[in-house]
């Protein structure tokens, strides 16, 4: 306010300086004629100035306000500095609220979730890119489009249609390749928080817990109902001591098996739940083959010609019970699977890179190319009674795989049908030593 003062003095001195030069210009004819045109020039003056700087201010506003406002002193320039500063202070709060929304979208993008906001006509406001990746939607292309007209799948249009929103609904995948899980929330004036996530993988894995715990129950049902039968004919039926014996055998043959079974999943729900071995324990390979050759040769009981290396002298860096299961269970799956008279070899092989391989060969009955990819499935057998005869629990590959990837290896299977099959156990080098590398090793730190 201070170019009030001012502003009023130098108009009144303009008027008075105008009055006294229109006064003596005009004086000899009407001196108050003259005075007042002095005045009316005078003042004149003053609004044609303020019309030419409200101009360059109305037409810096008229404009983009990129630069400063027009820099004029008194009323125009204190006008032009408080429009300029309050423009400015919009301009940031913008930028703020701009800043503020772009960070929200970004956090949301960032949800394990997809988020898609539907306006109260059910158009899409906006989407992350998970959410369209779900929905197989473009987000700029398809926003202000009615959801319904591109997720048709008649399970997501008849729980938006409901209304009724309090469980998520389930719906497959525009490909059809993956199953969501999409949950709509009400917010604001009839808007909507629509939240999807794929749950595949949880589907997958609850399904094969079902079919786990259906085989497990199965597996052991069957020996359990061959047990009873066992166990009435010994109360009701007189016996004589050799039919008796004979029962007896079949009955332990059959607790046997679900003892196996008992003990197979316990070392699969064992491997599942420990730490991966350790990288600096190492194994000698000699001895735990000896115990696997001795098992073999019983469970043979010579019908087949076994060979099996001497002499190796390497180490694998992991767990010692847990190598020889699975080592155990190719020889032993060797053994079953050849008839009499075949052969069954095991050898070891270090490789150009320094990894290790244990291969289990046999001549026996080979497999068809299509169990393959499934043979270290649980439960998956090629011919379930010959498994089963042989003391199978359908869980020994299973455990073969879990124990060599858990070594930082590969199982790798070959087989043909009538001809023998090959399993390989590769480790990786980092797992794997010589023994005689070893003693170089102690000989260079003792000099
Ligand atoms: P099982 O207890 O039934 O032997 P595994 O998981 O060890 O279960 O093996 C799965 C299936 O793979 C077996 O049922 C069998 O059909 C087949 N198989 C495994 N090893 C051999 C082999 N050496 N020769 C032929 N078939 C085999």
């Amino acid at each position: 306010m201070n170019w009030l003062l001012p502003r009023v003095l130098a108009a009144a001195l303009a008027a008075l300086v105008g009055g006294l030069i229109g006064g003596m210009v005009v004086q000899w004819s009407a001196p108050l004629l003259g005075v007042l045109l002095g005045v009316a020039a005078a003042l004149g003056v003053i609004a044609v100035r303020d019309t030419l700087r409200g101009y360059r201010l109305i037409e810096w506003l008229r404009g983009s306000q990129e630069g400063p406002a027009p820099r004029d002193a008194g009323l125009w320039g204190e006008l032009g500095y408080r429009v300029e500063r309050a423009i400015r202070g919009r301009e940031q709060g913008a930028a703020l609220e701009r800043e503020r929304l772009s960070q929200f979208l970004s956090a949301i993008e960032a949800s394990p979730n997809g988020v898609m906001l539907l306006d109260a006509g059910d158009q899409i406001e906006w989407c992350n890119s998970l959410a369209a990746d779900h929905f197989g939607l473009d987000p700029q292309r398809d926003r202000r489009q009615r959801v319904t007209n591109l997720v048709r799948a008649p399970a997501f249009v008849g729980y938006l249609q409901a209304g009724r929103f309090s469980d998520a609904v389930l719906i497959p995948d525009p490909r059809g390749q993956r199953t969501l899980s999409v949950l709509v929330r009400d917010y604001g004036d009839d808007l909507k928080l629509v939240l999807s996530q794929d749950i595949t993988e949880r589907e997958r894995s609850d399904g094969m817990r079902r079919d786990f715990v259906a085989n497990v129950s199965h597996e052991i049902r069957t020996p359990l109902t061959v047990l009873a039968g066992f166990i009435e004919t010994l109360v009701n039926l007189p016996l004589t001591d050799v039919e008796r014996k004979r029962v007896l055998t079949l009955m332990t043959q059959q607790a046997d098996r679900m003892a196996t079974l008992v003990s197979d999943l316990l070392t699969l729900s064992q491997l599942e739940g420990s730490p991966r071995p350790h990288t600096d324990r190492w194994i000698a390979l000699a001895p735990l083959l000896a115990q696997v050759q001795a098992d073999a040769r019983v469970l043979s009981a010579r019908r087949h010609t076994l060979v099996f290396p001497s002499d190796i002298e390497v180490q694998i860096a992991g767990t010692q019970t847990e190598l020889l299961s699975a080592i155990t269970n190719l020889v032993n799956n060797a053994v079953r699977y050849t008839p009499e008279g075949g052969r069954v070899e095991l050898t070891w092989k270090q490789l150009a890179d320094g990894a290790g391989e244990i291969a289990v060969s046999d001549t026996g009955l080979g497999i068809a190319r299509e169990h393959l990819p499934r043979l270290t499935e649980r439960f998956y057998r090629v011919d379930g009674s010959r498994s089963r005869d042989t003391g199978g629990t359908g869980l020994g590959l299973a455990i073969v795989k879990h124990v060599v990837q858990r070594h930082g290896g590969e199982l790798v299977i070959e087989s043909e049908l009538g001809r023998g099959s090959t399993f390989r156990l590769v480790f990786p080098a980092a797992r794997v030593r010589c023994v005689t590398e070893v003693r170089e090793l102690l000989a260079d730190t003792r000099l």
